[in-house]
């Protein structure tokens, strides 16, 4: 099929012809108990299909982390549906649930989490380890995801002699290595600068442009509004969202 484009934002999404979504969130109800319980998620639905970058943006209580770790399948909600590339995680059993989050979701977190006394290329190789990928080809995927985020030249770096943008190139890397269905990234810039901020976040349009489905939350109305969508939360619930990008129909 011909492709064009014409515009930098303004590329094509390529829609699978599969009708499964990467997630879809349906009718999802997060309640804590307590005196008085809290109402964390309330009845929120959302699908963010293959190939879209979207922002999860909200102020502090919001209900983003709680989101977060429902997107991420780290917490199961009290009701509704959670559908990772199109399997339904409430059939499930936790083992499979953990199985499924191995291959099918990449995380990154504000706070890095590399372990400090391995090097790279080790850390990055840490994301297959689930997978039952044989340390030979680990380490050679691990290379090839630290070349995709820029960092070919310090695969032997322990992240203790890396900058703080590099760190979380490292963890983008180790997200990605295992080419999950989506990456989860929360607050990926809240521990950077402004210079390091503005280089990962051209990474991550980058990757997206390259492929990669990827949410982003944060508290940061600019870095939210620097993505193609952005999805509004308001105490547990979904107040806006600026929607899939409309597929474009090429002639
Ligand atoms: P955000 O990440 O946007 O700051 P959270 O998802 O952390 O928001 O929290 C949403 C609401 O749920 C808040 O009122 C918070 O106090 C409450 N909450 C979050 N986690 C728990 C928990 N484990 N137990 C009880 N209440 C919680
Ligand atoms: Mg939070």
């Amino acid at each position: 099929m011909m492709t064009s484009t014409t515009g930098t934002r303004d590329r094509a999404i390529t829609v699978p012809t599969a009708a499964t979504t990467a997630l879809e969130l349906r009718h999802v109800v997060k309640r804590f108990p307590g005196q008085p319980p809290v109402l964390a998620l309330d009845d929120v639905s959302l699908g963010i299909d293959h190939g879209e970058l979207v922002a999860i943006v909200g102020p502090s209580d919001s209900g983003k982390s709680t989101l977060l770790n429902v997107m991420g399948t780290l917490d199961r909600p009290t009701a509704g549906i959670v559908a990772v590339d199109g399997v339904d995680t409430a059939k499930r059993s936790d083992d499979e649930v953990a199985g499924i989050r191995s291959r099918k979701i990449g995380f990154v977190f504000q706070q890095f989490f590399l372990l400090p006394g391995m090097s790279a290329v080790d850390n990055v190789a840490n994301g297959l380890l689930y997978q039952g990928v044989p340390l030979r080809e680990r380490q050679r995927r691990s290379a090839e995801a630290l070349d995709r985020v820029g960092l070919g030249h310090r695969l032997d770096h322990p992240p203790n002699n890396l900058s703080g943008g590099e760190r979380q190139r490292v963890a983008l890397a180790r997200a990605l290595v295992h080419h999950p269905a989506f990456v989860l990234a929360d607050e990926p810039t809240g521990n950077l600068d402004s210079r390091s901020t503005e280089a990962v976040m051209a990474l991550i349009r980058d990757l997206n442009d390259e492929g990669t489905t990827i949410v982003v939350i944060t508290h940061d109305q600019a870095i939210a509004a620097s993505l193609p969508r952005q999805v509004t939360v308001l105490d547990g619930r979904i107040e806006a969202d600026t929607g899939r990008p409309t597929e474009v129909v090429r002639p």
